[in-house]
C-alpha cells in the first residue's frame, strides 16, 4: 500500500503535490518524495518519515517547475531504507526518468535476475525499478511507446506514474488492482491514488483509469492509450474495507457509504444478537458500527478513547513499550462499557493479536460480554499484489477454526461478514468487480 500523486502544468506543482501526498498519508508513513520537472531538469526531494517531516526548511521552494510527481511509501517489496524511497530517478539512455509505483510486481525477481545477468545494475531493492531497466533495453520511438511495449511483461499489480522532461505518464495494470484516478484543476491535470487527494488539492474528479490503460499528459494535450487488452476490473476490495479514506470514491461508490452499508448488512446477518450497545474499533470500525446500529436498533456508543498523538513511534516500539501500546492507543471508557454486552466491530481480523488485546482491555474495564463482529470475511490467504498481509502461517483464519479463533481473542462470540454481503455493499455491478483473493485463496494470475 503506497500513495501516488501527480500534477501537470501548474506554477504551484510542488505545493499541490505536497497537499496531495499529505492527504494520502494514511496509505504509507515510511517515506515521502516529490520530483519536479523544471524545463527538463528533474529536481528531487525524498526522505524517510511523514510528509510533514520530509518537506521542511524550504525544501518545497527548491522544487521549481510546472510538473510534479510524488510518492509515499509503505514498504512491501524491498527493505525500509532511503534507497527504496520514491520517486526513483534514473538517468538512462531514455534520458532522465522519474517513477512512482503503488503495487507489487510478482515476476520482478525473475526479470531482475535476467537483467542482472545481462549487466544491469540496480540502485534499489524495490520491484519498481524493474520497469525502467526493461524500458532501457527495449526502446521505442519515445518513452510512451517503450512503456506500452514493456508494461505487458510485468505481472501483478501496479499503478505507475512516470515523469520525463515535458511529460507525465500514468498507467494501471491490466486487472486494475491498484487505484489510479484522473482529475482536473483548471488547465492542469492530476493523477492520484484516491479521489480525496484530487478534491483536497482543489480539483475535480474526471474518472479512474481503466485496467491496462495509459494516460500521457504533455505539451498541453492529454491522450489515452491501451497497452493491454481490457480485462475485467479486479480492484482490491480492501480499498473499501480499510485503506481508502471515507471521503474517497472507489468504483463509483463513496467509501463512507459502502462501509455504512456493510455495517448494516452485518447487522442483518446477526439478527438474533441481543446487546446493550454497538461500538467500532477506531477509526475504520466506527462507520461500520454506525451502520450496524441503525440497522439493528442497538444504540451506538464510543467505547474507546483513541490517542491521536502516538504517531509512528508506536508502529515499531521497543519491547517494553509494546506492552503498553494497545492501551496507549485505545483506552476503554469504563463508564460506557461497565456491565454491558457489546457488539464490537472491526474492519478485518489478520493475526488476531490486536483483537485479543482490545477484548482483554474491554473486559478488564468491566464489559460483561464482547460479541466480536468482523466487517469482512476470514482472511485465509496472503496478498501478492502489494498489500502487506502476513504469510499463510501467520494468518489466524488459515490456522485455526472459528471457535479456536474466538477463544484466542477472548470474545464471547465471533462472526465474520459473508463475502456476498461485502461485495454487495461495495457496489457489485458491470464495472464493479473486485479482487477477493485473500478471502478465497483463488488468484487471477498464476503466481
Ligand atoms: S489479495 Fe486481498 S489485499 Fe490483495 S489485492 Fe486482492 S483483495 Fe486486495
Amino acid at each position: 500500500m503506497c500513495g501516488i500523486f501527480a500534477v501537470t502544468d501548474n506554477k504551484d506543482a510542488a505545493r499541490l503535490a505536497y497537499v496531495g501526498l499529505f492527504t494520502l498519508q494514511h496509505r504509507g508513513q515510511e517515506s515521502a518524495g516529490i520530483v519536479t520537472d523544471d524545463h527538463g531538469a528533474l529536481l528531487a526531494h525524498i526522505g524517510m518519515g511523514l510528509v510533514s517531516e520530509v518537506f521542511g526548511n524550504g525544501s518545497l521552494e527548491k522544487l521549481t517547475g510546472r510538473n510534479a510527481i510524488g510518492h509515499i511509501r509503505y514498504s512491501t517489496t524491498g527493505s525500509s531504507h532511503i534507497k527504496n524511497a520514491q520517486p526513483l530517478v534514473l538517468n538512462s539512455c531514455l534520458g532522465n526518468v522519474a517513477v512512482a509505483h503503488n503495487g507489487n510486481i510478482t515476476n520482478a525477481d525473475r526479470i531482475k535476475a535476467r537483467l542482472q545477468q545481462d549487466g544491469a545494475i540496480f540502485q534499489s531493492s524495490s520491484d519498481s525499478e524493474v520497469i525502467l531497466h526493461l524500458a532501457a533495453r527495449h526502446k521505442g520511438r519515445n518513452l510512451e511507446d517503450t512503456l506500452a511495449a514493456n508494461l505487458p511483461k510485468l505481472a501483478g499489480a501496479y499503478a505507475f506514474l512516470f515523469m520525463t522532461p515535458g511529460k507525465v505518464i500514468g498507467a494501471r495494470d491490466p486487472y486494475g488492482y491498484r487505484p489510479l484516478v484522473l482529475g482536473r484543476l483548471g488547465r492542469s491535470y492530476i493523477l492520484a491514488s484516491e479521489t480525496c487527494a484530487i478534491e483536497v488539492a482543489g480539483g475535480s474528479v474526471v474518472r479512474e483509469l481503466e485496467p491496462g490503460e495509459m494516460v500521457v499528459i504533455g505539451g498541453g494535450r492529454i491522450r489515452f492509450r491501451r497497452f493491454a487488452p481490457a480485462a475485467r476490473f479486479t480492484r482490491c476490495i480492501f480499498e473499501q474495507v480499510y485503506f481508502a479514506r471515507p471521503d474517497s470514491v472507489v468504483a463509483g461508490r463513496s467509501v463512507q457509504t459502502a462501509r455504512y452499508e456493510t455495517g448494516a448488512r452485518l447487522a442483518g446477518e446477526l439478527k438474533d444478537v441481543k446487546a446493550d450497545l454497538v461500538s467500532g474499533v477506531p477509526d475504520s470500525g466506527t462507520v461500520y458500527a454506525l451502520g450496524y446500529a441503525k440497522a439493528s436498533g442497538i444504540p451506538y456508543q464510543t467505547a474507546f478513547m483513541r490517542n491521536h498523538y502516538t504517531g509512528r513511534s508506536f508502529i515499531q516500539p521497543d519491547q517494553k513499550l509494546r506492552e503498553f501500546t494497545a492501551h496507549l492507543k485505545l483506552a476503554p471508557i469504563s463508564d460506557v462499557i461497565k456491565g454491558k454486552t457489546i457488539v464490537l466491530i472491526d474492519d478485518s481480523l489478520v493475526r488476531g493479536t490486536t483483537s485479543r488485546k482490545i477484548v482483554k482491555n474491554l473486559k478488564r474495564a468491566g464489559a460483561k460480554k464482547i460479541i466480536m463482529a468482523i466487517a469482512s470475511p476470514a482472511i485465509v490467504s496472503p496478498c501478492y499484489f502489494g498489500i502487506d498481509t502476513p504469510t499463510k502461517g501467520e494468518l489466524i483464519a488459515n490456522q485455526l477454526s472459528l471457535e479456536k479463533i474466538r477463544r484466542f481473542i477472548g470474545a464471547d462470540a465471533l462472526h465474520y461478514l459473508s463475502l456476498e454481503s461485502l461485495v454487495a455493499a461495495c457496489g457489485e455491478g458491470r464495472d464493479r468487480n473486485f479482487c477477493v483473493s485473500c478471502f478465497t485463496g483463488k488468484y487471477m494470475e498464476k503466481l
